[in-house]
């Protein structure tokens, strides 16, 4: 079984490059962002610390983690996009990688500088129904027509914490938090670092390199 962590600033490109490897590889893809923000929906504890760019609890993610790691679409491998979060969900998992026998931990550090990320996430728009994401302030990556997705002609919506204050706050809390896994994982030999400056398919053809470096 194959875990791919992706770890990467705010609006890095995460949830495109995932979407990218679950259509052509068939893997699970876990945001626990996109798991939070459903609970957010009937808890308004956690949609207001979502709102601010707060990290939840690590039980709580945890919880919703481990109820999603036994489903049957993870047995072939599963993305994670956005978890782990800090140092302690990182330790956490690493038992986790023991006790469900994964063969292949794979952590890819998507790396962009802070002014490319804030001009993706105020751009960003998505599509509620088959999730694909757009930008509008992005030429190659907006809709074709404004606010329609070009997929389902669904109504795009923009995230609540898609906005340059809230990311300001998201930015500090990926360098206070998460930034130190890039170390972590540096130690255990299994980080790649992939430029995340570059256009969506480019990136893609390089994390496509590392995994096919990488035996299950
Ligand atoms: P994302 O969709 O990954 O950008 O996550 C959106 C928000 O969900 C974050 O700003 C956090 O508030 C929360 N969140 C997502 N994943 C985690 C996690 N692993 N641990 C704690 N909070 C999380």
């Amino acid at each position: 079984m194959r875990s791919i962590i992706l770890i990467a600033p705010p609006a890095a490109g995460k949830g495109t490059q995932s979407d990218m490897l679950v259509e052509k590889y068939g893997f699970a893809h876990i945001s626990t962002g996109d798991m939070l923000r459903e609970v957010a929906k009937t808890d308004e504890v956690i949609k207001s610390k979502l709102e601010n760019g707060e990290l939840i609890s690590d039980d709580i993610v945890f919880d919703l983690l481990q109820k999603r790691l036994i489903s049957d679409d993870c047995k072939k491998g599963f993305i994670l996009d956005g978890f782990p979060r800090n140092v302690n969900q990182a330790k956490r998992y690493d038992q986790i990688v023991e006790e469900l026998g994964i063969s292949s931990n794979v952590v890819i550090y998507l790396d962009v500088d802070k002014e490319t990320a804030l001009k993706r996430i105020v751009g960003r728009v998505s599509c509620p129904n088959c999730h694909r994401v757009f930008n509008d302030m992005i030429e190659e990556a907006m809709p074709k027509v404004s606010g329609k997705c070009d997929d389902c002609s669904s109504e795009l919506i923009r995230r609540t914490d898609d906005n340059s204050e809230t990311f300001g706050k998201r930015y500090d809390v990926y360098i206070n938090n998460t930034a130190p896994l890039i170390d972590y994982y540096l130690e255990k030999g299994i980080l790649h670092k992939v430029d995340s400056g570059m256009g969506k398919d480019e990136i893609f053809e390089v994390i496509e390199g590392i995994l096919g470096g990488i035996n299950d």
